[in-house]
């Protein structure tokens, strides 16, 4: 069996954890501390607070640029319901615009015309490891005075124009078990405001900063010593688990932008795309539907994924909400379909996809 994502761990992590055990420190601590100024220093920002979750650091992400009941959070609707859900947990309101089909992230042709004077922020999602026009987005921001919060949790070490996603604004990663590193369960924003940085600290250790006084509603967000054990050394192999994955990615391409009715995903010449999914779209022109491409992944053992199968603003607590519809986001929910490409799989595991593929 070919699984369609695979977490790749060793002794480096056991040591790691052994290490946290002996000390009998087992919450927040010197790990913690140590992992955080590790990843700020890769991401290139001044500062990384860890929480226990990627959802966990969008709502501290979006609380600490000051949003709250009322206001309006410009996002995509074609993502993981964790990106709008912050949105709600913070009682803002998610207003979609489409995304485009080149990226599959939010189209900046589309967002202009949803901001009203109610927009405080734009949540802009890197999906599956492919970093948005930071250039347009930025741009956009600057002009209407937009807070800018990046949901990177797909796009550890994705860059634009050289710079890495997570640092053109509020950044918000995942430690998820299926992403490009992981620390079981946990999350990390990046920022490099002194103030938000604060901001988020406290909002995620209960509002307090000095124990038992408590200066604003928080939460317990904090990420424990064993997980963040686990991301130290994580982080040192993700530049080597990218690099698998880029060429993983490459040689699927190479075989499969030849079938007729099957796009490969886009690559740009300033943008790292670091392929936390590798997805495919199946358009019409392909003999059968991608229900029957399914179906033959199963028989041959090869893990695949759909995401996402129903573009958020058609999900039960959003859909009362919103009478808009996004075309682009509908017809990728019908054509995408992820397929492996994680770093422990090797070039016969990569043919035997492309083979089982071109066979049908
Ligand atoms: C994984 C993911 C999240 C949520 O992260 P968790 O750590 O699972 O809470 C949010 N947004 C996107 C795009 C994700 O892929």
């Amino acid at each position: 069996m070919i699984p369609v994502s695979k977490p790749l761990l060793d002794e480096k992590e056991l040591g790691q954890i052994t290490e946290v055990i002996n000390s009998g420190m087992l919450a927040q601590g010197p790990k913690v501390k140590k992992f955080e100024d590790d990843f700020a220093k890769y991401i290139g920002t001044k500062h990384a607070i860890a929480t226990n979750s990627g959802s966990a650091a969008l709502h501290v992400g979006l609380l600490s640029a000051g949003i709250g009941r009322g206001d309006e959070v410009i996002t995509t609707p074609f993502t993981f319901i964790a990106t709008a859900n912050s949105i709600l947990y913070c009682n803002a309101k998610p207003v979609f615009a489409d995304v485009n089909e080149g990226d599959f992230n939010i189209d900046p042709a589309k967002i202009e015309e949803k901001i009203t004077s109610k927009t405080k922020a734009l949540l802009a999602v890197h999906l599956y490891g492919q970093p948005c026009n930071m250039d347009k987005i930025t741009d956009i921001c600057n002009k209407h005075n937009l807070s800018l919060i990046e949901d990177a949790c797909q796009a550890h070490g994705a860059e634009f124009n050289d710079q890495k996603v997570g640092s053109f604004g509020t950044g918000c990663f995942s430690f998820y078990p299926t992403k490009n590193m992981t620390t079981g369960e946990g999350g990390m924003i990046t920022t490099n405001s002194d103030e938000i940085a604060k901001k988020a600290r406290i909002i995620r250790n209960h509002g307090s900063q000095k124990q038992y006084f408590h200066e604003m509603l928080g939460y317990n967000y904090r990420m424990t010593d064993i997980a963040a054990a686990i991301g130290i050394s994580q982080l040192k192999k993700l530049e080597s688990f990218i690099e698998k994955r880029i060429s993983n990615a490459n040689y699927m391409t190479n075989h499969l932008q030849k079938i007729k009715g099957i796009i490969p995903p886009k690559t740009f010449n300033n943008r790292r795309h670091v392929f936390n999914q590798y997805t495919i779209r199946i358009t019409d022109d392909f003999p059968v539907n991608r229900g029957e491409i399914e179906k033959v992944l199963k028989s041959n053992d090869i893990g695949y994924g759909i995401y996402y199968p129903l573009p958020i603003n058609r999900q039960p607590i959003y859909e009362k909400s919103n009478n808009d519809n996004f075309p682009v986001s509908e017809r990728l929910c019908n054509e995408v379909i992820s397929l492996p490409i994680h770093p422990s799989l090797d070039e016969s595991d990569l043919d035997n996809i492309c083979t089982v593929i071109e066979g049908i």
